[in-house]
């Protein structure tokens, strides 16, 4: 029998991007060992390292090739769930691994330039629709979080210090969550957003050269929420709130490569629980089991509103094709095809 878990039927669906060899890739002349069919087909071939010279096949809902660009993947990717946005479901996009920020940001100095990677993508065609409709009256805020040892921080606080912010239930609301202190900060365009988002990147950046990149092991994630107040023919004022949910996620990381120090193993097992009820979660959802794991770790509570229910959710896997790297991108394909 062949794959139940339909991505129709369970609303999330996964996708993979390879990116092209990087300058160091080629020049240790690392074999392409990672394959698509084109750019925008379903299957990943992963040439094995060993003598054999087998070939593992995965499939994902797509699977796009390094000659995909920032266009083709907003287009196939995050168009469609704005539209979802615009019905007013929820939405959300997760990522992990290699080329995460590049296809989650791209160059945020040229934001409307080809580099200009989902979240700018996805901003500027939101208020083109809210801009382009006779929508009534409506408002669009953005936080921005990053998740790091499970200690969240708010990216675009306007205090100096990082904030450690904590995570509350909504008593008002089953299943959904609080998080005190954090920003959201109400913007009018999208280019308002872009500035925005500056703010935060710089620092994230500056955080990471203190604490030794550590924005390559930290979840972060990009939160948009659309408020519309619209009016109904018999004159009932109705609020509708529409949520899309941009998470860059680290990947899981081979601590063994490295040669472990505590700390690092400390970070990878922090990574690795949140990424591990995220599957959990996402496992427990398409099998549609009684009991979901949300509460395990702090990703799973954050994004618990946008996992469940009629959401759609949509995990970007962005891997290496180099030889080089294999370890890590069979195990963010064997993570990303478990949630599959
Ligand atoms: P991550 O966020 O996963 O650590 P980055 O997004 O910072 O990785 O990508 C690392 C480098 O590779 C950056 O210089 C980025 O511009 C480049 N890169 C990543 N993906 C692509 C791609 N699909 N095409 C071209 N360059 C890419
Ligand atoms: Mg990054």
């Amino acid at each position: 029998m062949g794959n139940h878990r339909d991505a129709q039927e369970t609303n999330i669906s996964v996708v993979v991007r390879v990116r092209p060899r990087n300058q160091k890739e080629i020049r240790e002349n690392s074999p392409i060992i990672v394959t698509t069919n084109g750019p925008r087909g379903k299957e990943l071939h992963v040439k094995s390292t060993l003598a054999d010279s087998t070939t593992k096949t995965y499939s994902f809902d797509k699977a796009f090739g390094p000659e995909a660009d920032q266009e083709m993947i907003f287009m196939d990717v995050l168009a469609p769930m704005l539209k979802e946005v615009e019905s007013h479901q929820r939405a959300s996009s997760t990522q992990t691994g290699t080329g995460k920020t590049y296809t989650m940001e791209g160059d945020l100095n040229t934001a409307k330039g080809p580099q200009a990677g989902m979240i700018p993508r996805t901003l500027y065609s939101l208020f083109n629709q809210l801009e382009s409709q006779d929508i009534g009256e409506y408002s669009v805020r953005v936080s921005f979080t990053e998740l790091y040892n499970e200690e969240l921080k708010d990216l675009l606080s306007s205090d100096e210090d990082l904030r450690k912010l904590r995570i509350f239930d909504d008593y008002q609301r089953k299943g959904s969550i609080v998080i005190q202190n954090l920003e959201e900060t109400l913007v009018k365009s999208a280019a308002d957003v872009i500035a925005v988002l500056q703010r935060g990147s710089v620092k994230r950046q500056s955080a990471a050269t203190k604490m030794n990149e550590v924005s390559s092991r930290s979840h972060s994630i990009f939160c948009i929420t659309v408020h519309i107040k619209e009016t109904t023919p018999e004159g009932e004022e109705l609020l509708k709130v529409g949520k899309l949910n941009l998470v860059d996620l680290a990947g899981s990381e081979n601590i063994g490569r490295s040669g472990a120090l505590d700390r690092r193993a400390k970070e990878a097992g922090m990574i690795n629980q949140s990424l591990l009820t995220l599957g959990r979660v996402i496992n427990a959802l398409v099998d549609r089991s009684p009991h979901v794991p949300y509460r395990e770790s702090k990703l799973t509570r954050i994004l618990q509103d946008s996992l469940g229910g009629s959401t759609k959710t949509c995990i970007i896997a962005a891997v290496s094709p180099a030889k080089c790297n294999i370890e890590e991108t069979l195990s963010t394909l064997d993570y990303a095809h478990r949630a599959k």
